[in-house]
């Protein structure tokens, strides 16, 4: 399905959408094992969306075996490098001529945009498939330095069974993440997507089918992360497993590897992302509707999120005016309607963590100049607007915590060592900005801020071609993008042959 950007084509689509609700293994839909369902609730209106199978160890079980023995048989693991390319790039074809109704599928049940959906997640998804796919035939193995009587090579091979444990802030998009590399280097998977969004992830299976990946190759089970999350890391069947979510959880992970078979475990985790902005700035409407993207895009549930905006003392009055007049674009509203840039919440339970966050910042002095409640009650969804709290000590909770919300601290700064010693004062290191005109500062800040992407004068994740992830407690291990994300997904083997 594609889909016009209107409201009417919109409201004629959703209609029509089928939700996949089963588990998906070894190439079919199946109910849970034990028969159990639960909710998936769209965000928008509090109300169930769809029934989906509530999976438990013996499904993750049954998912792992398909997925070992279709490794073991190398229908996939053992396919030439273009053949892998080939299906890959069908599956991004597919993504795109169905980007409506996945687009459709994130927007009904994450509560996200739909515009974001349509325009980014969607093509996104499928640019990632197709970025990784072409890189599967132009990577090359190498031969060691030796002697004129022996070869060395050294080759990667696939690790084998890979668990990818999704959060629900970007459901297609983070499954392209951690898919993308997983399969173009030969790995069997199996999926569990965040149990509030698991329906774009359970169509992406079939698309996925239909474009030739062999049976067992990819399996999703959809189910509570205790439950599922938990068997698929303490598996002896599985070699590694690649998350992003939180800290709480990552942590978690590195406890079941240890307590099970040493599975590699590839941590992406959240974040308390400095925006720092220099008296030597450029344009401030520019920079204020940068910084404003940069916290409220997804409704700031987003592990990039700049929720703390570092700003010289002598610019901030200017460009905070700036930032609360253009924050009227930002128009909280129905996640169907084009013209939507803030949806709810994810859940019930999370609005309410946030409001106590928001809060949190009112009770220890800090100063609310825009936002800060629910909105949009009538409708049952999780609304919260915009807020931003301006004199925000750096101990505050507000200042430290990441809210995962829409949710901006305005600090501010004197000198130069005092910005880089405010953007490293948290235990996080996944993104920073920074904004200045001097070309010299923007290179010896970048590089005194100890995280995974800085951009410089935007705000940017970069593109497929350059690596994402967390320095210090925002991630373990490893990059998604680029090839870089290749290389954690395999082994690396030395061959030694002696010649007479
Ligand atoms: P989370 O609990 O870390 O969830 C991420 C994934 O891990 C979900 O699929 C979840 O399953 C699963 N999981 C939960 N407990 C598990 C366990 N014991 N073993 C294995 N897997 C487990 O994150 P959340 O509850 O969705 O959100 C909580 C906070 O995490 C957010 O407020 C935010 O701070 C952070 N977060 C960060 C990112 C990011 O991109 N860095 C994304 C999402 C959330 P369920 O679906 O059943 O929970
Ligand atoms: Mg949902």
């Amino acid at each position: 399905m594609t889909l016009k950007l209107e409201s009417k084509a919109i409201k004629a689509a959703v209609p029509q959408l089928k939700f996949r609700t089963q588990a998906f293994i070894d190439g079919r839909y199946v109910n849970a094992i034990a028969g159990k369902t639960y909710d998936s609730i769209n965000p928008a209106t509090g109300k169930p969306l769809a029934q989906l199978a509530a999976c438990e160890a013996a499904d993750v079980d049954a998912a792992v075996k398909a997925a070992r023995r279709s490794f073991e048989q190398g229908v996939w693991s053992t396919r030439s490098p273009a053949e892998r390319k080939a299906v890959l790039l069908r599956l991004a074809d597919l993504m795109e001529q169905n980007v409506g109704e996945l687009a459709l599928l994130d927007c009904l049940d994450a509560g996200k945009p739909i515009t974001d959906c349509l325009t980014m997640d969607g093509p996104d998804s499928a640019h990632c498939f197709r970025w990784h796919a072409e890189a599967i035939d132009k990577d090359y193995a190498q031969v060691a330095p030796t002697g004129p009587d022996q070869v060395a090579m050294i080759v990667r091979e696939p690790l084998g069974v890979i668990g990818a444990i999704l959060p629900w802030n970007f459901p297609l998009q983070m499954a392209a993440w951690k898919l993308g590399p997983i399969l173009a280097t030969g790995n069997s998977v199996v999926v569990k997507p965040a149990r509030q969004t698991s329906l774009s992830v359970l169509r992406l299976a079939e698309l996925a089918a239909e474009a030739g990946l062999p049976e067992g190759v990819l399996n999703v089970v959809p189910g509570s992360g205790s439950v599922i999350g938990a068997a698929l890391c303490k598996h002896p069947g599985v070699d590694a497993v690649a998350f992003t979510g939180s800290t709480e959880v990552g942590r978690l992970l590195l406890q079941y590897s240890a307590e099970s078979n040493l599975k590699r475990i590839v941590l992406e985790l959240g974040g308390k992302n400095p925006q720092v902005v220099f008296d030597d700035a450029g344009d401030l409407d520019y920079i204020a509707q940068q910084a404003l993207s940069c916290v409220f895009w997804n409704m700031g549930e987003n592990c990039s999120s700049g929720s703390r905006l570092i700003v010289h003392r002598k610019l901030k009055n200017k460009l905070l005016a700036r930032m609360i007049e253009f924050s009227k674009d930002w128009i909280v509203g129905n996640p169907l309607d084009p013209a939507t840039k803030v949806g709810p919440l994810i859940e019930a339970s999370h609005l309410n963590k946030v409001l106590e966050y928001i809060e949190s910042g009112k009770q220890e002095g800090a100063k609310l100049v825009l936002g800060g409640r629910r909105t949009l009650l009538k409708t049952g969804g999780f609304f919260v607007e915009p807020t931003i709290f301006d004199g925000v000590k750096p101990t505050m909770t507000i200042a430290r915590e990441e809210i995962f919300g829409p949710v901006l601290s305005v600090l501010t700064f004197d000198t130069e060592a005092e910005a880089i010693a405010l953007a490293n004062d948290t235990q996080y290191g996944l993104t920073a900005s920074l904004y200045t005109e001097n070309l010299s500062r923007a290179n010896r800040v970048a590089r005194a801020i100890r995280a995974g992407t800085v951009s410089v004068n935007c705000f940017s994740e970069g593109d497929a071609t350059t690596p994402f992830g967390g320095y210090k407690q925002s991630g373990f291990f490893g990059r998604d993008k680029s090839i870089f994300a290749h290389y954690q997904y395999c082994e690396l083997k030395t061959i030694w042959m002696q010649l007479t």
